[in-house]
This record gives C-alpha cells, structure tokens and sequence, in this order.
C-alpha cells in the first residue's frame, strides 16, 4: 500500500506522515529527493534555491522527475507513505501502482500560519502577508513544469481533515486505513492461474519457446507442466532435441521433435501422480496444437484458457468447439516476471 500524502503548508502532513511511520510505514519524501540533489550539487537548502531546482529538474526531465526516483526503488510488497506530492504528473507516476491512495490534508489558512509560526523553522515566513504570496505562487503556475500544489491536490483520494486536536487526525487515518484494507488489491483467478503458468515457463528447457500449463480444480492447482524433452533425456537447451537446435524454418520437422509440449506435461504428470483430471480446466500460456487438444478432449478437461494465439491452431479450436470444451482467451496479456517471458506473439511459434 502506498499512501501518497499532498496539502499546503502546515496543514498536517508531516503529522499524518509520523502516524504511519509509527505504523510500519516506510517513508520516502519528494523534498527530500530535492534536497539530496541539491546537497550533490552542493547548494543552499533555502526554500528558494529548492523550489528553483525542483522547477529546474522537471522543465529538463519532466515533470514526474522526483517522483520517478522515489518510485523505483519502492518494493511492491511493502507499505510506503510518500510526503510532498506537488504537482499532478507526480500523482499520475505512483497511479501506475493499483494500491496508491492521495490523501490531502486540509486546514485553514490562518491556523496553517499559526502553526507554522510555533514550528519556527529557519526559512518559514514571518508575516501572514509573506505566507499568502508563498501559498499563492506555490499553487499554481502558468509554467507547466512548476509546482501546481492545487492542481495535485484536486487529485485526492480522500481529504483529511485537520482542524481540531491530533487525535482527530490520527483516527482519520486508521479510518482510512481500514476502508482502504477492504479494497485490498488482489489478482482475479484467472490473472493468478496464468501469472503462475507463466513462472512455470520459466523452467522450460526447449530452444524454440517457453510455454507452460496449470490445470486447476476446484480453484486449485493439480499440476504444472512446461515444454522440453522428456524424463532422463538431455535437455533441449544443452542439444537434446535435434530438432530444435537445427537452424530450419519454423514449422519444418515437427514429427521428428523431441520436445514434449506444455499441456501434455501438465497431463502427463497428473498421470503420474494418479490425480484425475476429468471437469478441470486448463490454463496454457499459448492456444493449444492439434496433438495437446486430443489429449485435452480425451482427458475430460472442461475448459481452455489461453493468454496468447498459436499460429497454427485453427483445427484445434475447431475440434475442441465440437467436442464441447469451452474455450477463451484472456483478454489482456498477463505480465511475466522483468527479463523474462516469451518472444512477442507475433512471431509463429515453432515448437
Ligand atoms: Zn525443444
Ligand atoms: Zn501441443
């Protein structure tokens, strides 16, 4: 989870920031990517110099720049709060994670003032009037690449509140804590079969392609196969498949590969095990050939998911049509794990 927190200043964010920190929270701030830099370029931390560099480093690498820095070293199973978001390409780099939330906190002008005035830091305004023309020109701007607090801000979540003693803010954000809880962010069956097949993929050992199947019962996994030569045989990788490790154009010698494909591994070791197959479903990172949707029909499978289309399996979907296996595709490519996965989907496959 990651809660992205935006507001004017002395609002309360370093407070609700705290909270969470007590709470397990990692916490990353865009100022204080700012300030990293301007300590590398050996410059002033005034809030000028900052607010001028912040200005500086979006108008030459965009305006998500800090944000970008903070969001690729964030771990997607940890919890995070993010202070001083300040501008909406900010917002929009953390929207790319399903599990971000910006909450603004909010509170009026003059009791911002005030508290800021108790905090005393060095280069906080004196007088209200200094106080309204820093607000003002933190705000907004015509220059895209400045800060435009507002426009981040009109972006929230959930507004929080912070009128009235700390203990109202701090039930607030257990309030938001647990209403965000409910809408924990977990991948939908099919996404989660096929994102493991495609982990499964990885352990293939054919030259031409990585392929992988799961067959699922009941919402549970029975078996796993992937493509490559069979038990006790060299591996394709290491020269065990003449076949594959021939230059030949794709589709050339099938009958002559020694591979066995994924859905027939899968199969094959629920055999092994002695577990039936028979009304489970089948989840295969490419559409099937003609020899898999045999032993598909045969092996009483219900039903086909396929993430991506193999060149040459019109027959086969004809087939499995009229043996009255439901078959569908997953709309949206599920993604493999960085540096890995299968060539694009264009390419015929050639197993
Ligand atoms: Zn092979
Ligand atoms: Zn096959």
């Amino acid at each position: 989870m990651i809660i992205g927190l935006t507001g004017k200043n002395g609002a309360g964010k370093g407070e609700v920031a705290r909270y969470l920190k007590e709470r397990g929270f990692q916490y990353f701030s865009l100022s204080d990517a700012l300030r990293e830099e301007a300590q590398r370029r050996r410059q002033e931390l005034t809030r000028e110099t900052l607010v001028a560099l912040g200005n500086d480093l979006r108008a030459r690498f965009g305006p998500g720049v800090l944000a970008e820095r903070i969001f690729s070293r964030l771990d997607p199973e940890k919890n995070y709060v993010i202070d001083s978001i300040r501008h909406p390409s900010e917002v929009q780099v953390f929207r790319r994670r399903a599990d971000f939330v910006l909450a603004a906190v909010r509170a009026p002008e003059r009791l911002r003032f005030e508290r800021l005035r108790l905090r005393a830091r060095e280069n906080d305004p004196r007088t209200f009037e200094d106080f309204q023309a820093l607000e003002s020109r933190e705000a907004q701007s015509g220059n895209a690449s400045d800060q435009q607090l507002d426009g981040a801000i009109a972006m929230n979540d959930i507004v929080l509140e912070n009128t009235g003693p700390l203990k109202m803010l701090h039930d607030k954000v257990r309030e938001l804590l647990q209403e965000f809880s409910k809408k924990e962010v977990r991948p939908e069956w099919d996404d989660y079969f096929m994102g493991i097949a495609k982990v499964v993929a990885l352990r293939s050992n054919c030259m031409k392609r990585k392929v992988a199947a799961v067959i699922v019962k009941d919402k549970r996994i029975i078996s796993t196969g992937y493509n490559g030569t069979p038990r006790g045989v060299r591996n394709c990788s290491e020269g065990g498949c003449p076949r594959c490790n021939s230059v030949d154009a794709s589709g050339k010698g099938l009958e002559e590969c020694l591979c066995s494909h994924a859905e027939e591994n899968a199969i094959v070791q629920s055999a092994y095990h002695g577990v039936s197959i028979k009304e489970a479903v089948l989840y295969t990172t490419y559409s099937p050939c003609l020899i898999c949707t045999k032993m598909i029909i045969n092996a009483g499978l219900r039903e086909v998911v396929y993430n991506m289309d193999y060149a040459v399996a019109d027959t086969a979907m004809r087939l499995l049509a009229e043996a009255g296996v439901v078959v569908r595709k997953l709309a949206v490519a599920v993604s493999e794990p960085p540096g890995f996965g299968p060539e694009p989907a264009e390419e015929a496959p050639h197993l």
